[in-house]
């Protein structure tokens, strides 16, 4: 893999350009995995995020961009997967350095689902009912009835630091495919492989169709959300920052859509294959080193199989080699910052203070030729049960909490028993039981006998407080369009109109 060689410099991208920030500050990005210095990044104003939406505003209102025929869009959408697939190693390696993210995970998984992505949207977007010409109805009367779906306008994507690149192309793939423009705001810790992506795109689409302004949330975040000339919102990050989004875009009814967090459970039911139960279980919940909104955080074990199982969940932690996610051997980077590993450090301590019992890892983690990174040892606690902190609240780290249960119905209970319902897991060999247990389980996603498998043609989002709307899937070019009726009557005697006789009953007098 190429190696970046020294601190580089990151304007903005607005207009098709790269563009300095109008105040001319800028902020440092740091490698979590050494804490390197590795970006110099423009920090963007208010005045950056006038600019960056006044030209997605024209790109919007004053090109033919959003009334492209399906076919020529389709031919976009599968440009920007070429030019992503000619520019992989670089945004694998920017995402890495910056994200943690280790380079199995961005190369193999990110990287694909990416070119994949734009490929399925160019093929929702050749069968998407555009135009739907109503039947007659005896109301109001003969008539001509479409529906046409149209984009919505300017859309302001707010993205997090966990997966930076893939999450930020499951707002920009189906906002391009349905005609819009949008404006991205990255999370300050990992602008790099965004802006680089904003610049790939940048080649397809005219100029102001995709912009990138950084700089911190709190205030170009909430500029961009409550701005009069943005359309839509599209937010993932924290449920708390997710609240004040919604209520900002209120302001200004804006269209939202928000993918927020997760404490899901994982339920391991009598009958599960427990060779396939425990690796799965600890993919589910220790990739990315527990940082990702859909990880299996509460892994319910039935009283039979709890020691046997725990023994095996321990034993096979113990073989996941913490690294420099830029090594092919790594197993488990680093946590994205100091305060996150405090933040992880300090959920361990209350699980231990309430009573959970710690049976592996708890401690930050020194790895040789990375000592200034943030690393956590991938930690296990049993004795939990489900009223206790680290079984409520997201944690985001590699933190994973082992509750009992005697009951198939219990389980459910305990299961549900939370304020967030992004996703969920069984592992069983009855497929008959699977579908049972997952029909009474509110998630937006159930994995039987796996674990984050997320595709581009199915729906992913939030039941309850993991959010609203859907992303990927061809649910998500309904979340970038409006709808409109348009109606064209057929009687041409106005005394037949169905209204006529509404309004005017006595018209016959004044008439003629
Ligand atoms: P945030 O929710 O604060 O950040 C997500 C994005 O929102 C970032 O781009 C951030 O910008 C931006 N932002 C922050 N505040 C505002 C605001 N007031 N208005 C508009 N945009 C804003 O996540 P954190 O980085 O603080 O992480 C905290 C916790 O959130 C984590 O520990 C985890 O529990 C959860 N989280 C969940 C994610 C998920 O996928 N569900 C993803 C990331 C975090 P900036 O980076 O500049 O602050």
């Amino acid at each position: 893999m190429t190696v970046q060689v020294g601190v580089q410099s990151y304007p903005l991208f607005i207009d098709g350009k790269r563009q300095p920030a109008a105040g001319g500050e800028t902020f440092e990005v740091l490698n979590p995995a050494t804490g390197e210095l590795i970006a110099n990044v423009a920090k963007a104003g208010e005045a950056d995020v006038e600019k960056a939406v006044q030209s997605a505003r024209d790109a919007f209102d004053k090109t033919d961009w959003k009334g492209l025929p399906p076919k020529e869009r389709a031919k976009r959408l599968h440009a920007i997967a070429h030019e992503i697939k000619v520019h992989a190693q670089e945004l694998v390696y920017l995402e890495t350095v910056s994200s943690g993210a280790t380079v199995r995970r961005a190369a193999a998984n990110d990287l694909t689902l990416m070119v994949d992505l734009f490929k399925t949207m160019a093929k929702f977007v050749l069968d998407y009912p555009f135009s739907e010409t109503l039947p007659s109805a005896p109301f109001p009367g003969p008539s001509h009835n479409f529906v046409w779906r149209e984009p919505i306008g300017v859309c302001a994507a707010i993205t997090p630091w966990n997966m930076p690149m893939l999450i930020a192309t499951w707002k920009i793939a189906p906002a391009l495919a349905m005609g819009n423009t949008i404006v991205i705001k990255p999370a300050s810790y990992t602008p790099l492989s965004t802006l680089k992506l904003a610049e790939i795109i940048s080649k397809v689409v005219p100029p102001g169709v995709i912009n990138v302004v950084t700089g911190p949330g709190k205030e170009i975040g909430e500029a961009l959300v409550s701005h009069p000339k943005v359309d839509k919102v599209a937010f993932t990050g924290s449920t708390e920052v997710g609240k004040t989004i919604m209520s900002l875009a209120s302001g200004t009814i804006k269209n939202t859509t928000l993918e927020l967090g997760g404490k899901s459970p994982n339920i391991i039911l009598e009958d599960a294959d427990l060779d396939l139960a425990i690796p799965g279980s600890l993919f589910g919940v220790f990739l990315h080193s527990g940082q990702l909104c859909e990880s299996g955080t509460r892994l319910f074990v039935p009283d039979k199989l709890h020691d046997e199982v725990v023994k095996r969940l321990v034993a096979l932690t113990k073989t996941l080699k913490p690294g420099n996610p830029l090594d092919q051997a790594t197993d488990i980077g680093p946590v994205i910052s100091k305060k996150q590993k405090e933040s992880i450090l300090s959920y361990i301590k209350a699980g231990k203070k309430e009573g959970a019992t710690l049976v592996c890892g708890g401690k930050e983690l020194t790895v040789p030729g990375c000592e200034e990174g943030h690393f956590i040892e991938p930690t296990i606690f049993t004795d939990v049960t489900n009223e206790m902190t680290i079984a409520r609240e997201e944690i985001f780290g590699p933190v994973l909490s082992v509750i009992r249960y005697s009951e198939v119905d219990e389980v459910v209970e305990l299961a549900n028993d939370t304020i967030y319902g992004l996703a969920a897991g069984i592992w069983t060999q009855d497929v008959n039981q699977a579908y049972a247990v997952a029909r009474k389980l509110r998630a937006g996603v159930v994995w039987i006998n796996d674990w984050h498998m997320l595709r581009n043609d199915a729906p992913f989002g939030g039941y309850k407080q993991s959010g609203i709307g859907r992303e990927m899937g061809k649910h998500s070019l309904d979340a970038y369009t409006q709808v409109k009726h348009v109606h064209t009557s057929m009687v041409p005697d106005l005394h037949k109109r169905s209204w006529y006789q509404i309004l005017f009953s006595n018209s016959e007098q004044g008439e003629g």
